[in-house]
């Protein structure tokens, strides 16, 4: 398998995002993945209709999760399409939550430390994230998981009405 292929299955990377490149810095000790934006249309974030694609935003970067030893980032020109309704909007990336500089594997990941570790100095020095980096990832997993939680309320209460609706008919 090519390695852009490996990343590409590793970080859920899918067209019309493409690995463009794999940069091994062996001096830095570091990877660099560079991600495109193939795509000449994409779903606005607001309401999900396709649109053309307006421009490329500046490029961003994102820790991942080392490989090996080697700290690995991620860098993109996330586009920005243009909605009819909503105007000029960056695309959502599969990758990384909205303002994360961090992948969403590397913070899923940072959590098992930090519930894993002793304490979270502990934990913060072996993920060599700074305290507000740390405060900012449990502030996003706590959203991700009352997000969760929100939808498994409305699936729960689908099948009470359901029910509920089943009891009356019979
Ligand atoms: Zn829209």
């Amino acid at each position: 398998m090519e390695l852009e292929e490996h990343y590409g299955q590793l970080l859920g990377v899918k067209s019309p995002w493409e690995i463009a490149s794999i940069d091994l810095k062996m001096q830095d000790q570091r990877v660099n993945i560079v991600i495109e934006y193939t795509g000449d249309q994409g779903p606005c974030p607001e309401c999900g209709a396709t649109c053309p694609k307006h421009d490329n935003r500046k490029k961003r970067t994102w820790r991942h999760l080392d490989t090996m030893q080697f700290s690995t980032y991620l860098y993109c020109e996330v586009p920005r399409v243009r909605c009819e309704t909503h105007g000029a909007k960056t695309v959502a990336i599969p990758w990384a939550g909205k303002n994360s500089r961090f992948t969403l594997l590397f913070e899923a990941f940072a959590i098992r430390v930090l519930t894993a570790a002793r304490s979270v100095e502990e934990a913060r020095k072996l993920l060599g994230l700074n305290w507000h980096q740390t405060e900012a990832i449990k502030a996003r997993a706590v959203q991700r998981g009352l997000a969760r939680r929100k939808k498994t309320n409305i699936r729960y209460l689908g099948s009470l009405l359901q029910n509920a609706t089943k009891q009356r008919v019979y």
